[in-house]
């Protein structure tokens, strides 16, 4: 397939690079990064999305999208998918697809999780709002970027997935983390605590697969000083998020709500900026309740 590629740094460029390295003619454009080997450079949005089959997107945020979408839909081709797999607000998500199909394209939101591990290996998790027909068209590319792809339901309906798992992520990772701090203060051992809780009903992924105690569990980011892995500022862009979707359908999430709050603190006012988001659980043993 001929693909325009928008947004070419930390998940698009390994993404691209796969889509290229498959067979798939990858034209690319991105205001700062470079471009990925085996895909051609474009100098606009608009001349990268001209000819293709699937123009994909992979950008910061919802406002970028809506920007990005402005110059690349008067320029797709008739008939032609615009598939966004950016983390964006439910909201901008809509806006966009509507904006798309009003010009005779098709269009999908598509936001992943696995990241930039994930995009580099080509074993993302794809979950994706659209028409079932859009969704048929750009599998086969979803096959090669990722592992899975689970088609959720209308337009909207892959970022409503992402940020309901992302405010689960958020809420178990400090509930993980914070347990870990109390039993320290208790005198229990953190690998006999490991060994308990992951196989009784406090297990997780935040725990199970993802351990934020250094050299207990699976080898995580915890092992390699917090860096990230998966930021502090990532999460709490996602819990931004599931905080609007939540007010604009008047839904009570507390715990999202508490989580949220805790990633800012951490993130503005304390040092987890540039560190992985599990470094909650040296935030938590340096405090005192
Ligand atoms: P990034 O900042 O590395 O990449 C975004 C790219 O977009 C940058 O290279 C930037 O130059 C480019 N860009 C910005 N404005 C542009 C414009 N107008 N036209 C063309 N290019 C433009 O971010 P990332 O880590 O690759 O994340 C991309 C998206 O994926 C975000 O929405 C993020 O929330 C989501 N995501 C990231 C991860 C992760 O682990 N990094 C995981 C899952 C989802």
């Amino acid at each position: 397939m001929k693909i325009g590629f928008i947004g070419l740094g930390n998940m698009g460029a390994p993404m691209a690079r796969n889509l290229a390295a498959a067979g798939h003619e990858v034209t690319g454009f991105d205001t700062a990064a470079p471009d990925p080997e085996g895909v051609t450079p474009a100098t606009s949005a608009a001349e990268a999305a001209r000819d293709a089959d699937v123009v994909i997107t992979m950008l910061p945020n919802g406002q970028i999208l809506r920007a990005v979408a402005d110059q690349v839909i008067g320029a797709m081709k008739p008939g032609a998918v615009l598939c966004d797999c950016s983390t964006v607000d439910v909201d901008s998500a809509r806006a966009v697809a509507a904006q798309a199909r009003a010009a005779g394209l098709g269009a999908l939101d598509a936001p992943v999780s696995g990241g930039i591990g994930g995009a580099q290996a080509g074993t993302l998790t794809f979950m994706v709002g659209g028409a079932e027909a859009d969704f048929a068209r750009v599998l086969p590319l979803f096959e090669v970027m990722g592992q899975k792809a689970v088609h959720c339901g209308e337009a909207g309906a892959g970022q409503a997935a992402k940020i309901c798992n992302n405010m689960i992520l958020g809420v178990t990772m400090i509930a993980t983390c914070e347990a870990f701090a109390l039993a320290d203060k208790l005198g229990l051992d953190r690998q006999k605590m490991f060994d308990v809780v992951s196989t009784s009903s406090g297990y997780s992924w935040s725990l199970n697969a993802y351990c934020p105690a250094p050299g207990v569990g699976p080898t995580s980011p915890a092992d390699n000083d917090y860096r990230p892995g998966f930021a502090s500022e990532l999460m709490l862009k996602d819990l931004n998020l599931a905080r609007q979707a939540a007010e604009s359908v008047a839904a009570e999430t507390p715990m999202g709500a508490l989580a949220r709050q805790i990633y800012e603190d951490f993130v503005e006012r304390e040092d987890g900026r540039g560190r992985d988001f599990s470094a909650m659980l040296p935030r938590f043993v340096a405090r005192n309740g």
